[in-house]
């Protein structure tokens, strides 16, 4: 896919009610309209909260909004019909639909059981505890809402590997299992870093490794969705998801495309854990968040020619998801680290127009969070539009000053009248001279970000570009009447795909209710 982009399509504080599959499907072509090619959709599956549920406290994954089960049938974003109708709506209209997987842990049993347990130190966890223990431990899943639909697979202690409260003495604690241990091969932070919350899934208990290679089987198969966003893979054996992601490709025969949540904000750990899964999906740019965060809250201070410097995008171009701020990064999360607002513009600029990296756009930074007042992005669509028709070509960098930096793209031939120029700072403002390609030697660039004039191409292929004090500029070549027909004619024949595709999926959505009704 040329500059595809993906969107996160949910923040953490949406409205508990149940309507945000419908609005995805109500959305989907006119997000493919702004540039989007892939929707990163929230956890369908029900959560121990039940319709408030974000997704992440996973009760059952069989359960996508379709069994009365934690007080609710649908989750907190709508039921199991509603969320196939909206991956149907989103791959009518041209955008890849990614699953949310959570793995790693499970939450909100049906009941409990009390079993031998060591207790370990929470904060040196490849020193195995000495001290033994009974606990008492919520680790019986027997879902009886679902009453064996879809997999009659029970869970109890022996699917996991430990917790951290014991019902019986009211306790918390660091409780492996008897006869358990941390898988070896997971982030090395607080010396073993299998456990994370709640029961912590035993992936190496073989029974446990079939039966979610099952589900990643079933699930692919009952959506239809184009591929995963993979939660939380620093708490989980490497060689877990190694086996489970060509497993679930081999089933479908498709390519299902699949990125990482790897938290960590040094890039060796991420380098490491994709070689050990043999590059079997790409890993989100955490380290390259945590740089543009620093930037925006430095005062001026942050080094801006070191931002790609230590990131996977830098490292691994192919592998890197690149992303400014996510669900855990908004205000008033665990991991909260928001790229300061008057930065966003130059943080999305220098993922949404680059050569390398896919980008992913945060629905908070899109649309805004209303229940903090934040604003949207102002800039997002347009640089979204740049994306789509200006940023192809080569690319040169001019990553060489602590404030000022810029890129060039120098355009495609099949792409009429693009390339662009662009240059930000974190602090004061001020003028470089960068080459935008031999072929727009004596052409004019207009500024379409950041209220400059006109920049003219000297006879060696540069011009003079300008940015404002904490600015954002992006330039774009002039057009040449032949060049804006071309460009014209290619923006009306994908509305035009567009419109066959929306006629289409009318068609087949009428059928299917037709057919519903009997
Ligand atoms: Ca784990």
């Amino acid at each position: 896919m040329t500059n595809g982009t993906m969107l996160q399509g949910f923040e953490w504080e949406l409205p508990d009610d149940g309507h945000w599959w419908r609005r995805i499907r109500n959305m989907a072509f006119r997000l493919s309209r702004q540039g989007f090619s892939a929707v990163w959709l929230p956890p369908a599956y029900k959560g121990c909260g039940g319709a408030s549920d974000v997704g992440y406290g996973v009760y059952d994954l069989y359960d996508l909004g379709e069994f009365p089960q934690k007080h609710t049938i649908r989750t907190k974003y709508g039921t199991k019909e509603e969320y196939l109708s909206a991956i149907r709506a989103l791959q009518a209209a041209d955008i890849q639909a990614l699953a949310d997987v959570v793995l790693n842990h499970k939450m909100g049993a049906d009941g409990s059981e009390t079993v031998a347990a060591w207790v370990d130190d929470p904060e040196h966890r490849d020193i195995p505890g000495q001290k033994e223990k009974q606990v008492t431990v919520f680790t019986r899943f027997t879902f009886p809402g679902r009453a064996g639909a879809h997999s009659d697979f029970t869970w109890d202690h022996t699917c996991f590997t430990g917790v951290d409260w014991d019902e019986g003495a009211k306790e918390s604690g660091l409780f492996r299992f008897k006869g358990k241990q941390w898988a070896p091969d997971v982030d090395r932070e607080k010396g073993n870093y299998d456990y994370l919350m709640g029961d912590d899934v035993d992936v190496c208990n073989p029974a446990v490794a079939a039966e979610l290679q099952r589900w990643g089987c079933w699930y692919a198969d009952e959506t239809g969705c184009d591929g995963f966003r993979l939660d939380a893979v620093k708490h989980i054996s490497a060689s877990f998801y190694r086996d489970w992601l060509p497993a679930v490709r081999r089933h479908t025969g498709r390519e299902l495309y699949a990125v990482g949540e790897y938290w960590h904000t040094q890039v060796e750990p991420l380098t490491a854990y994709l070689a050990q899964v043999d590059g079997c999906m790409n890993l989100f740019d955490a380290p390259l968040h945590q740089h543009l965060r620093e930037a925006s809250s430095s005062g001026g201070q942050y080094d801006m020619s070191k931002l790609f410097e230590g990131t996977l995008v830098g490292c691994r171009p192919h592998q890197a998801v690149t992303f400014v701020d996510n669900h855990d990064t908004q205000p008033g999360q665990s991991l909260e680290s928001w790229v300061e607002g008057w930065f966003k513009a130059a943080a999305y600029g220098l993922i949404l127009l680059r050569a390398f990296g896919y980008p992913c756009v945060f629905l908070g930074d899109w649309q805004g969070i209303p229940t903090r007042k934040i604003a949207a992005v102002p800039q997002l669509p347009q640089l979204l539009r740049l994306r789509r028709t200006h940023a192809y070509g080569e690319e040169h960098d001019y990553f060489d000053h602590p404030s000022i930096i810029g890129f060039t793209r120098e355009g495609a031939a099949d792409r009429p009248g693009s390339g662009l120029a662009f240059l930000c700072t974190n602090a004061e403002g001020g003028e470089k001279r960068m080459f935008v390609g031999k072929g727009h030697i004596g052409r004019v660039y207009r500024c379409v970000m950041g209220r400059s004039g006109d920049v003219v191409i000297d006879g060696e292929g540069c011009g003079v570009f300008r940015v404002r004090d904490g600015g954002v500029s992006v330039y774009v070549p002039r057009m040449t009447p032949g060049e804006y027909l071309r460009f014209r004619r290619q923006q009306a024949a994908r509305e035009a795909q567009l419109g066959r595709r929306y006629l289409a999926w009318l068609r087949r959505e009428a059928g299917r209710k037709r057919e519903a009704n009997g």
